[in-house]
């Protein structure tokens, strides 16, 4: 008998919180690029006496978050202490939470491109502060020795949610999309940048394996993903290892593992430490937190349209492709531009068409943002109506686009520069070119009266040439006319 085996997947993810200050203190949370040891003080040093005062907007994003994952919110919650020694940890313990998290019960919905949904139970989101980090190389050019390194803890105290989740991902593309819609959720709350390679999304995934003939193998705790692709990756190479393992007869070891990306490897760390190995205890400079249920509501009544709602409200008002959608929806200001540009009155699926290609494009070119994009959605709209009616080729719009890209400046005034005027070329001006191309071109022309061009090639040639010739600045359609009465 053959043995099949099936993914069993579970993750806990970091969200690092974008608050101005830290958790407990109010020194700067904006550690990229700074000097080393600069955003720090007594609390975030850990100095004797110095005593933990929670920031409030910490509490207000967590709540948001866990409602837009429809957890239960926690009246009463408290901080522990998480135990445990290691340098970047200067008070030598955590500030975590363990058996009253702010938020349990959850839900989030994920969702692939054949339209399969599917949803996943969210065990627990609750807050902690992060560890200062290890350093190699001193900013100042000076290394490390070989058993030495260099501390900076202006990382520590950062403000982190830590979203786990129940071991209902059965697959490694599964996990991805579960990570992907986490991370938009976060983004459309406008709680983190989201920015796995940055760090500010931090997953460690749990898989174990379960064989058909009923046995189940440990779990190993994959550790070092930052990026989506790295996730699936490491995922996929660590299935099969313990699916060849339990296929042999052997054990899979409960451990941590390390994801190597340039080898393509997961590799054995240590041992997976249990909760008691923290010697968790409540942290008595803290007062039990206490959520106001008219905290909870008032952090619901605020909370802007969530992604798989854009996602409805567009493709209820719209025909477009699922893949529109979720292209379009993947971020929230994005959204807002194509319906913006379609209130304005261009039509939806030219609109969603240029969105993704022209705007997305010329965003990702000059890096800005939708924020500061030189095309007001009016502006884009009036443009894509100039295309639907029939007086500007889209070769010409493009580059009328292009030139309002580079600098606010009206349609008017774009297509003056462009040399482009509406209409393009239409009657006597068109006939006069197609008849200048069929001069030209004799040889082609014979070819197509005698019946040569089945595959139409020869027609797009000229017809390629007659653009040239009027810079894009007329009805492709016309034009197609047009050729196929002078060839005739
Ligand atoms: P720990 O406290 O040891 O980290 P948890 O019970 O908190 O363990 O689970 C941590 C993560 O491991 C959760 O995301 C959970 O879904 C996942 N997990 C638990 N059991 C399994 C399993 N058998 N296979 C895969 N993942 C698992
Ligand atoms: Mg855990
Ligand atoms: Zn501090």
């Amino acid at each position: 008998m053959t043995l099949s085996f099936t993914p069993v997947i579970g993750l806990e993810i970091h969200v690092q919180l974008g608050t101005k200050s830290k958790i407990f203190c109010s020194c700067s949370t904006d550690y990229i690029g700074a000097v080393p040891n600069t955003n720090v003080c007594p609390v975030c040093l850990g100095l004797p006496g110095a005593l933990p005062v929670l920031n409030a907007s910490v509490v207000e994003m967590a709540v948001r978050t866990a409602l837009a994952l429809r957890c239960a919110i926690r009246e009463t919650t408290r901080f522990h202490r998480k135990n445990y020694f290691y340098p970047d940890l200067p008070k030598a313990y955590q500030i975590s939470q363990y058996d009253l998290p702010v938020a349990e019960h959850g839900l989030l919905d994920i969702g692939d491109a054949s339209g399969r949904k599917k949803t996943i139970r969210i065990t627990r989101l609750h807050l902690e502060e992060d560890a200062g980090k290890l350093v190699h190389s001193a900013s100042d050019g000076r290394l490390a020795g070989a058993m030495e390194s260099f501390v900076d803890y202006n990382r520590g105290g950062v403000p982190l949610a830590e979203v786990v989740s129940e071991p209902d991902l059965s697959s490694p593309e599964e996990a991805r999309l579960y990570v992907a819609r986490l991370r938009q959720l976060v983004r459309y709350l406008g709680v983190s940048d989201g920015d796995m390679e940055k760090g500010s999304l931090r997953v460690d995934a749990n898989i174990s394996v379960k064989v058909s003939d009923g046995r189940w193998g440990n779990r190993a705790e994959i550790k070092n993903l930052n990026s989506l692709r790295a996730l699936e990756r490491a995922l996929e190479y660590e299935f099969r290892r313990q699916s060849d393992l339990l296929a042999s007869g052997g054990t899979v070891v409960q451990e941590t593992r390390h994801w190597n990306d340039g080898e393509g490897i997961t590799i054995g760390m240590r041992g997976k430490e249990e909760a008691h190995d923290y010697r968790y205890f409540p942290d008595p400079d803290l007062p039990p937190l206490v959520v106001s249920a008219e905290m909870t509501s008032r952090c619901a009544a605020a909370l802007p349209e969530l992604p798989w709602e854009k996602e409805e409200r567009l493709s209820n008002a719209y025909t477009l492709s699922a893949d529109d959608i979720a292209v379009l929806c993947e971020h929230r200001d994005i959204a807002d531009y194509f319906d913006a540009v379609v209130r304005n009155g261009a039509s939806p699926v030219r609109a969603a068409n240029w969105v993704r290609t022209e705007v997305l494009r010329t965003l990702n070119e000059t890096g800005r943002s939708v924020k500061d994009f030189p095309v007001a959605p009016e502006s884009l709209a009036m443009l894509l109506s100039h295309i639907d009616g029939g007086s500007l080729s889209t070769t010409a719009a493009r580059s009328v686009f292009a030139k309002m890209a580079e600098r606010r400046t009206s349609v008017e005034s774009a297509l003056a520069a462009c040399g482009v005027s509406l209409g393009g070329a239409t009657g006597d001006l068109l006939a006069t070119v197609i008849r200048k191309i069929v001069e030209e071109n004799g040889d082609v022309v014979k070819t197509i009266r005698d019946g040569n061009d089945a595959n139409g090639k020869k027609r797009k040639f000229l017809q390629g040439l007659v653009m040239k010739e009027v810079r894009g600045q007329a009805d492709p359609s016309s034009v197609a006319s047009e050729l196929q009465r002078a060839l005739e």
